[in-house]
């Protein structure tokens, strides 16, 4: 029987992580002063539950405040979501390799006089062959009636949208429209096989903007049309067909630069796709390699000021530990703009083709 040291493994958890494993199991995480605020997919399934499961960073412990009405740590949180979600009993040794090989935490410079390196060794070699293995990633969003859009007035120009080089041909296509109970944009989002699976909202109005955010998932009557945005990707229903050709897909964070892409490249020749964030799940990753992708490359705004500062330390840890999570799967190549010739938290695509094209010929492999 492999043994290993819970406590080391606990200690390298940091928040980020904690945070993805929170993307991966479709919570749905934002960062709080205190921690992290996620659904309770504790004792829910994705998209089920309330936003009541919060994660404290002082004590690096969960509490839920409904369900489970408990405090657990990030291991038993796994065990609660392999019964739940993928139909398995796990014990506390296999939540404890789960995280270390995901997070591919790796304890040896801490262990070299230790008894138990050889048994991590062994373990590695083991969980290297296990996490290849990508079949609990396959979901089936539940769709949503699609005539909920014919509430929806398609006339009205968008006119902040047009003039930033989006198309109204492209705009038409995604069936962007505008819904006036909430003055908001609509966006529906479709999967794969063409169902309606989400409408996001995204609101003009700037103060409301301020205060709960610029996309909201819109809310009509009772009834909430949002999804698990980590377990699907925006675009898919349109790029798949030119992702499966080409072998290859661009992951940008906001729809928007999607429409963008179609807009400036037509939508005959359209591999992008959107995560919906700054983060990229294995559900997504699953999805983009169904669709027949060999390559991916992560097209993210530019979240850094200046080289070397704080965000730039941050966002450069964020992308390595994304390619760290999907290289064994994918060919992984990021656009980063390191020149900066691109605008504060733009997109790649926000400022131009001649830019967009520039930085994708200078993409970078880690
Ligand atoms: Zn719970």
């Amino acid at each position: 029987m492999i043994s290993y040291d819970k406590t080391k493994i606990r200690e390298a958890l940091t928040t980020d992580i904690v945070f993805d494993m929170l993307v991966e199991f479709g919570g749905e995480p934002q960062y709080s002063n205190f921690g992290i605020i996620s659904q309770t997919i504790c004792h829910n399934k994705p998209g089920e539950g309330s936003r009541k499961l919060y994660y404290y960073d002082n004590t690096g412990l969960f509490h839920c405040y409904t369900g489970c009405g408990d405090s657990f740590d990030p291991f038993q949180l796994v065990i609660k979501v392999a019964n739940i979600q993928w139909g398995r009993t796990y014990d506390l040794n296999d939540a404890i390799r789960y995280v270390a090989v995901r997070y591919g935490i790796n304890i040896e410079a801490d262990t070299q006089n230790d008894s138990d390196l050889n048994d991590w060794l062994i373990l590695n070699k083991y969980n290297r062959i296990q996490s290849l293995d990508l079949k609990d990633y396959h979901v089936k969003l539940k769709p949503f009636d699609d005539d909920i859009l014919d509430k929806f007035n398609y006339k009205v120009k968008i006119k902040p949208w047009l003039d930033e080089g989006i198309s109204q041909e492209a705009m038409n296509l995604a069936k962007i429209g505008y819904y006036a109970g909430g003055a908001q944009i609509t966006i529906p989002h479709y999967d794969k096989d063409n169902d309606l699976v989400g409408i996001r909202g995204r609101t003009l109005d700037k103060s409301e903007a301020e205060t709960y955010g610029k996309y909201r998932p819109l809310i009509i009557g009772s009834q909430q049309y949002n999804h698990s945005l980590g377990m699907n990707l925006y675009n898919i229903n349109h790029s798949q067909e030119n992702i499966r050709q080409a072998k290859c897909a661009i992951i940008f964070e906001s729809e928007k630069s999607c429409l963008k892409y179609q807009s400036y490249f037509g939508v005959d020749n359209d591999i992008s796709v959107a995560c919906c964030g700054s983060n990229i799940s294995m559900w997504q990753l699953q999805l983009l390699l169904d669709v027949g992708a060999k390559e991916i490359i992560i097209a993210f705004d530019r979240q850094f000021q200046e080289i070397g500062d704080d965000e730039w330390k941050h966002w450069t840890q964020h992308l390595t530990n994304l390619n760290n999570k999907f290289k064994n799967y994918i060919d992984i190549s990021i656009i980063f703009d390191k020149n900066m010739i691109t605008g504060y938290k733009d997109a790649p695509i926000d400022d131009g083709v001649d830019k967009f094209l520039k930085l994708w010929k200078e993409r970078i492999k880690l």
